[in-house]
This record gives structure tokens, sequence and C-alpha cells, in this order.
């Protein structure tokens, strides 16, 4: 119950509250009654005080005044729905706040907005007064969903452009290291490959093997077939090849028609053999071309090997297989020949020239 007074008590409170009226202005209605009521019962502190301020002016209360501070002081459901709009808003503005800064779409003149309404929150006492801020927030938060949807526009425009920016430069990048006729990587990419490769074992190549195959009589496939048939020998050989290694190995046309392959973690021995392999794959190609009947000259190759030894750089390595293959193409061609150990002087190793495949007929 809001009124604890007993009928006398009441009586008394009545004989009060008429001259009050009477006094201080107000229409002899309920709403001033109650206002009255509450203020001499001194049943509503913060009434008594908003009344007393306004009682210092002498001036008499309209009855404007009186509903004011009816509703503010005693009509209690409506002031606490305002308060929770308060505290909803208020929260609500410290977020918005916070996203405009974190967007970078905070203009000055929003936050001066903000700054404004948060101000006069403190302030207002009636749901016209949260209306109008309400209002108010609504347009200045339109104004800046638009320019943050301008700028995230803006924001996955640039990224779109730069994924097609990385796109185009990552094509250019394997054009410049992709030899066009086979599509093997060219020299360029062979070293690029290889230097990645062996930065991920502290830059040594030890225990890899190289193997550089060339064609044999190749001016003469030229010569006695055109350039394009030749063209086509040089793509037979780069398909045997890839056909050959396996995923982890490094095959790049090296140049002209000579090719390199860098086998990780494989010995002279496994080198040699896989190199045989190849030679005899290749000697079994038959390449056809432009609707024209096989070649009738078997076209082979001759391979060097080289097994790289702990800390020797490429160029040496590839300097060693190089070697071999002068080796193999002096010895008569279509055959594999290993070098011999780096640092060695003597020549090619016995051991290892038992691997390797004298001239086929
Ligand atoms: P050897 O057995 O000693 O290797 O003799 P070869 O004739 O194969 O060697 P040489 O180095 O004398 O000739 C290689 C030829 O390869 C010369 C060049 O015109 C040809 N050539 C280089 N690149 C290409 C190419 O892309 N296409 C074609 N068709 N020929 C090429
Ligand atoms: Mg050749
Ligand atoms: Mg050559």
């Amino acid at each position: 119950m809001r009124y604890q007074e007993s009928a006398t008590e009441s009586a008394e409170l009545l004989r009060l509250i008429l001259p009050r009226i009477a006094r201080h202005g107000g229409a002899y209605v309920p709403t001033t009654y109650s206002l009255w009521y509450e203020y001499l019962s001194g049943v509503n502190p913060k009434l008594i005080a908003a009344l007393d301020e306004r009682l210092r002016n002498e001036r008499p209360m309209t009855q404007a005044e009186v509903e004011h501070f009816y509703s503010k002081f005693i009509d209690t459901r409506e002031a606490s729905t305002l308060e929770a709009y308060q505290a909803g808003l208020s929260e609500l503005m410290r977020r918005l706040a916070e996203i405009a800064a974190s967007s970078g779409a905070g203009t000055a003149e929003f936050s001066r907005t903000l700054a404004q309404c948060q101000h006069d929150l403190g302030a207002i006492s009636d749901p016209a007064g949260v209306h109008r801020i309400i209002q108010s927030l609504v347009t200045s938060t339109t104004a800046v969903r638009e320019s943050t949807t301008t700028l995230q526009k803006e924001v996955a425009a640039t990224r779109e452009e730069m994924q097609q920016l990385r796109g185009q430069m990552g094509e250019l990048q394997n054009l410049a290291q992709t030899d066009p006729l086979t599509r093997l990587r060219n020299r360029r990419g062979f070293e690029l490959a290889v230097s990645e490769f062996a930065l991920g074992r502290a830059a040594d190549l030890g225990g890899c093997s190289l193997l550089i195959a060339d064609i044999d009589q190749f001016k003469k496939v030229n010569d006695n077939y055109g350039h394009l048939v030749g063209d086509q020998v040089i793509r037979a050989l780069a398909q045997v090849l890839q056909n050959s290694v396996k995923g982890r190995d490094i095959t790049a046309r090296w140049g002209g028609e000579e090719f390199i392959v860098l086998l990780p973690q494989t010995p002279g021995e496994g080198a040699v053999t896989l190199a045989e392999q190849v030679r005899v794959a290749f000697g079994k190609t038959r390449i056809k071309s432009g609707g024209r009947k096989e070649l009738s000259d078997t076209v082979t190759i001759s391979i060097g090997v080289a097994e790289i030894a702990s800390g020797e750089p490429l160029e040496q390595a590839v300097g060693r297989a190089d070697s071999a293959l002068y080796t193999a193409k002096n010895g008569g061609r279509n055959c594999v020949r290993v070098a011999p150990p780096a640092g060695a002087t003597d020549a090619l190793e016995p051991g290892r020239q038992d691997a390797t495949v004298a001239a086929a007929s």
C-alpha cells in the first residue's frame, strides 16, 4: 500500500494541502492533490527535494508543471520505464561509439551527436525526451551505417583487387619459371626449387643425386625431320622423365635438348638405376608428329649422374654430372655414366662403372 496514514492523519494532511494549492498554483484536481499529499506526508523524499527547489522561485506553478512533477516523482511506473530506457540507451550509445571507433566510420559529427545524446539523457524526464534522443540517434546511425557500408564495400573491392593481383603475380612468377614447350621448370625454376628444398635441410644437398639427360645427335633429328618434330622429341623426353620420377624429385629443362633432375635422398647407385630406366623407356618411345608416320630412326639419350657430397655447392655438382654426361657421349652415347665422388681426381669409380650401360645397337 502506497499511503499508510490513518483517517485522522490524512484529514490533517487535507487541511494543509488546500492552502498549499491556493498559494503555489495548479488546479484542484487529483494530480495536484497527490503532489502535495506526498510532499507533506514526507513519503517521497525526491519529490520534496525537487519541489523545494522549485518553490524557491515565488512564481506560481502552472498545471503543466504540476503534471510534470507528478509524472516524474509520483507515477513511478512511467518513471521506472523511463529509467530502463535511459539505461538501455546509454548502453546502446556506448556500443555505437565503440563500433564507430573500430570501424573507422566514427565521424566527428557522429561523435558529437553521441556526446550530446549522452548529455541530454541525464536530463530527460519524459517519454517525449527519450523519443527525441532516439530520433536523433536513428538519424546519425543511419548516416554512419551508410558510411560504414561504403567503407565495407571499399574494403571488399580492395581485397578482391589484391587477390587478383596476387593471382596475376603468381601466374607471372610461374611463367618466368616454366618452360613453355614442355611445361616443366626452366633453369631458373629449377634453381629456385632446389634452393627452396635445400632451405629445409640446412642448405645441404648432401646425399641427393643429380641426373643430366641429353638427346643424342639431336641436330640430325632436326635436320632429317624438321624443327617441329624436334620439338615433339623434346616433349616426349619430358614426358618420360615425368613418368619416371617421384613427386619430390625436381625435374627441369636445363636448356635445348638437355634435362636435369634432382633426386632427394638418393645415393648414386639409386640415381643410376633410375637413369637407366629413363634411358630404356625413352628408347622405346615411338614418336609421331603431325599425322606423319613414326620416325624411322630410334632417338636415344645419354645421361650423366652425380651424387652430391655434403656441403657441395649445386653448381659444382652440376659440373660433375655434366662431365659424366660428356663421358657418356664419348663412350658411344645411349648410356649412363656416373661422376667420381666430389674431390676425387681419378676417373669414374670402378664399382660404379658397372652401373653404366654401353651404347645400344
Ligand atoms: P650430342 O649427341 O653430342 O648431344 O649431339 P647433339 O646434336 O644432340 O648436340 P648439339 O648440342 O650439337 O645440338 C643440339 C641441337 O638441339 C642444336 C639445336 O638447334 C637443337 N635445339 C635446341 N633447342 C631446341 C628446341 O627447342 N627445339 C628443337 N627442335 N631443337 C632444339
Ligand atoms: Mg644432344
Ligand atoms: Mg646438348
